[in-house]
């Protein structure tokens, strides 16, 4: 009964706000990222999907709808800055969804997962390579954006660029069959423009670069990553996204690949378990980012926990680490998709295990997520002006990061899409 009362409480307030409509939430506790203070009783007025005014002081317009959330703790939307809508756990098994699936039902199966990311609290995500399901992802960025399904705001990457024998070219297959990848093959540096060109055209805003390859690539022995990109290839990808005012996020373990989409002036570094001393000192002085993506290579199977896997592990919490104490912009991203939607949190809880502060591990899914994504002035605080895109959790997540699990309301551009209190 009680859950039908919220139900119904739920769809009066979803169907009756109109955008226009003013709207506040009282927050009994207010996590502010920006000074890392949780203040009490705040009150935020919401007009047309953005905050108008925050504080203790606040008045409350008497026509506006009112959200009361006097023991939650209310922060803003998270947001994840690498993820696969369009990718499953059971993606990784068996046959490779470009042979098993067919683009209509992965497109399904992102619409699901794209729900659940949302529920779990992020508003926001960079979706980085729909891995074989085509421009599925700008369907569904788009499907999102004209209010047919629910889900986060997506920044997506469409195809990635990749070499013949690279990552995300399959492997082991007859070579007398012909079937398709599930990345784009650029060999030349021609072919990676002409290929941005075409990613462009069909909705990318971003540009996603394999610049070395994946773990069957990394030599058992020293663990070098092969590198799939010259620093030339690098910067002519960089110059051609620019043109189109487009960032480039590349994937890079380590090694001469990392160093390469570093000094070519990629944006942030994906994984990058093995960056050493120098590549590390390069992105501070060029303000790279980093999105670390801890937990997708910590696999949940214990027949999957080789040497070599706890090799690589232990070199991702060193390097970790090392990075903070650097100073290196790190970028919330968890690489959901490889793992089940919905269960990111556990990346907020490594970054805390290994040291870093819940506070900065919240604020690199927030202030530092958005100033990778250039929207700052939109997303990352509960101010004035930004997008209303708010959350709240149950419990204290500066006490106890695990309260990120708890979350219990989502509001999305001053639209509420779950309310489970
Ligand atoms: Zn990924």
């Amino acid at each position: 009964m009680k859950s039908l009362v919220r139900l119904l409480a739920l769809l009066l307030v979803t169907c009756s706000l109109s955008h226009s409509q003013k709207i506040v939430i009282k927050a009994g506790r207010f996590l502010d990222p920006k000074s890392g203070n949780i203040l009490q009783n705040q009150i935020i007025l919401i007009e047309d999907g953005r905050i108008s005014s925050v504080g203790s002081g606040t008045t409350i317009p008497p026509d506006a709808f009112v959200i009361d959330l006097p023991e939650k703790t209310v922060l803003p939307g998270l947001i994840d800055c690498h993820t696969h809508m369009l990718l499953q756990p059971e993606d990784g098994r068996g046959f490779p969804p470009v042979v098993s699936k067919s683009q209509a039902f992965r497109t399904i199966q992102g619409v699901a997962g794209a729900k659940k990311d949302f529920e779990a609290g992020f508003t926001t995500i960079r979706d980085l390579d729909s891995e074989g399901a085509g421009f599925a992802d700008v369907a569904l960025r788009d499907a999102i954006n004209k209010g047919i399904v629910p889900g986060p705001r997506m920044f997506v990457s469409t195809f990635a660029l990749t070499i013949t024998a690279g990552h995300m070219n399959l492997a082991g297959i007859n070579p007398d069959v012909q079937l398709p990848d599930p990345a784009s093959i650029t060999d030349s540096r021609d072919a990676m423009i002409t290929e941005i060109r075409r990613q462009i055209k069909y909705g990318a805003d971003w540009i996603k670069l394999y610049a070395t390859g994946t773990l069957r690539h990394v030599d058992p022995v020293t663990l070098e990553p092969v590198h799939q990109v010259s620093l030339e290839d690098v910067q002519a990808v960089v110059n051609e996204a620019k043109r189109w005012r487009k960032d480039v996020a590349a994937h890079a373990y380590g090694g001469l690949g990392a160093k390469n989409s570093v000094l070519g002036g990629v944006r942030s570094i994906e994984h990058g378990m093995f960056l050493d001393d120098e590549i590390l000192k390069l992105m501070v002085e060029r303000g790279t980012f980093w999105c670390p993506t801890i937990g997708t290579y910590i696999p949940d199977a214990d027949e999957e926990m080789t040497d070599f896997r706890k090799r690589i592990i232990a070199r991702h919490k060193e390097t970790f680490q090392k990075a903070m104490k650097m100073g290196v912009k790190i970028a919330f991203g968890t690489d959901v998709g490889a793992y089940e939607h919905g269960t990111s949190v556990r990346e907020f809880m490594k970054m805390v295990e290994y040291g870093m502060k819940p506070i900065d591990a919240i604020r690199s899914a927030t202030t530092r997520a958005a100033e990778l994504l250039r929207m700052e002035k939109d997303l990352g605080t509960i101010e004035t002006g930004k997008f209303a895109d708010i959350i709240a959790v149950d419990g204290n997540p500066l006490e106890n990061i695990g309260a990120l699990k708890n979350v219990v309301f989502v509001m999305k551009e001053g639209r509420v899409y779950m309310d489970a209190r």
